[in-house]
């Protein structure tokens, strides 16, 4: 009863900006601070709440309210905006001594002290967003480097993106930069129900973090609960000189920060960090590739300046992609829903990147030319961000006599129709969409999706 009470003394409007404000805070505590202070439900009471109060009174409409989260099912054509600074790519390194040499470089230009400050280098897509008086006002892709795709409705629907700033000392306007991911818990549940679906698979969490960011429809980009780490602040008047700061600073207004990233002082500081995550990337929830360097005075930073495609003063290291070699079995040719053929290679059981590998992706008849596989062949097998692994290589030396060449087959294994393959297309078909049976099966589901 005394919540009855205290509406009456209430506004409509202050209710609202009340709802919304506590939602704005849950959500942060949730999401970017994993520390939830509400159950869900109760989370989900407020914001149904807000969202009938919202409808009840569209003149209170404002375009980060939390209940922007959920998305809409309007579909949306992206607009391409310049970017205000070029989003550049980080030059790859893949060794301990072009480090060194990087680190060689920035040592001699500068000629002074200087700090390294070393983060993860996460696996998903890169996003630029603006934010105007502490609120989020567009998000954009890294597109070419000089203009992307407007997504910012898409964007709103990532809870670990705050849409208004909590209470600090922001610039009026400034950027920040990161990376949109795809859990790999998320990722493997998405492809599950493709599969289900007989729908083709995502090949990596970055495609689908990317695929799901270009989603016409925001409803669906929400449901695919997509996470976000920012990793740099630009602005006419940041608040610090270190780039490490000026993120802490960020961490603080909301925004999810890769905490364990650290300042190094020396080459070895480097080599340490890049060793210690080598390995315990592998605990993270979600992908990571590498290593990104960057020197953390933005002075600094300025003063080393740009080559024509990259920064002087930032560097991404690549951790190697574990690969193993195992035994060539058999190739066997799997016809899709649309009657394109994949080849796939059976293999003798080997361990790779903490799971067991019975199997490997050939991609298409080309890669199986270059490739001069036969079987029996020894071959090296590798697992990127990949959850199919692919065959990379074969060991020539260790080859038999007596294994076949293996060949790209000519006719359907289905229907036994002769396979063809288009203009400019890589994969073979199967061109009997009306009696092959694999080809059938689908059209039937999308029938029987039809008729619901
Ligand atoms: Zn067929």
């Amino acid at each position: 009863m005394f919540y009855i009470i205290i509406l009456t003394f209430m506004t409509i409007q202050e209710r609202i900006d009340e709802l919304r404000a506590e939602l704005h805070r849950h959500n942060y505590n949730y999401y970017v601070s994993n520390s939830p202070k509400i159950s869900d439900q109760e989370f989900d009471f407020m914001m149904r709440e807000l969202q009938d109060l919202e409808a009840a009174h569209p003149e209170y409409y404002d375009e980060n309210s939390p209940t922007m989260r959920v998305g809409s099912d309007i579909s949306k054509e992206f607009v391409q905006v310049d970017h205000k600074y070029p989003m550049l790519s980080l030059g790859n390194t893949y060794s301990a001594a072009e480090v060194a040499d990087f680190y060689q470089r920035v040592k001699t230009s500068l000629n002074e002290d200087f700090e390294v400050c070393c983060e993860l280098k996460f696996d998903g897509t890169s996003i630029s967003l603006t934010y105007q008086n502490g609120k989020l006002v567009q998000a954009v892709t890294r597109g070419d480097g000089t203009h992307g795709d407007d997504v910012t409705e898409n964007v709103k629907t990532i809870r670990s993106i705050p849409l208004v700033l909590n209470k600090g000392d922001y610039p009026d306007e400034f950027e920040i930069r990161g990376e949109i991911l795809m859990p790999w818990a998320v990722f493997d549940e998405l492809n599950k129900e493709r599969e289900q679906r007989e729908e083709s698979l995502f090949a990596n969490p970055r495609n689908a973090a990317s695929g799901t960011l270009k989603l016409q429809n925001s409803s669906v980009v929400a449901s695919r609960k997509l996470d976000a780490y920012l990793y740099y602040l630009l602005s006419e008047n940041v608040p610090c000189d270190g780039h490490y700061e000026n993120l802490i600073k960020a961490k603080s207004w909301g925004f999810k920060v890769f905490d364990q990233m650290r300042k190094a002082k020396t080459l070895d500081e480097i080599y340490e960090f890049i060793n210690y995550w080598d390995v315990e990337r592998k605990n993270l929830p979600v992908a990571t590739d590498g290593i990104v360097l960057k020197v953390n005075s933005y002075r600094q930073q300025r003063n080393l300046g740009f080559t024509a495609k990259s920064p002087r003063w930032a560097i991404a290291y690549k951790f190697q992609a574990e690969r193993e070699c195992t035994r060539l079995n058999e190739v066997t040719f799997q016809v899709g829903r649309t009657g394109a053929v994949t080849p796939v290679a059976n293999l003798d059981p080997v361990q790779l990147a903490g799971t067991v590998v019975k199997r490997a992706s050939l991609h298409n008849a080309d890669i199986i030319k270059s490739l001069d596989l036969h079987i029996g062949d020894m071959v090296y097998v590798e697992k990127g961000g990949e959850i199919i692994p692919k065959i990379v290589g074969v060991d020539k030396e260790a080859r038999s006599m007596a294994g076949e060449e293996v060949n790209f087959i000519t006719h359907c294994p289905e229907c036994g129709s002769e396979l063809v393959r288009y203009e400019g297309e890589a994969a073979y078909y199967c061109p009997n969409d009306s009696t092959c049976p694999p080809q059938i099966k689908e059209e039937l589901s999308i029938l029987s999706a039809v008729r619901l």
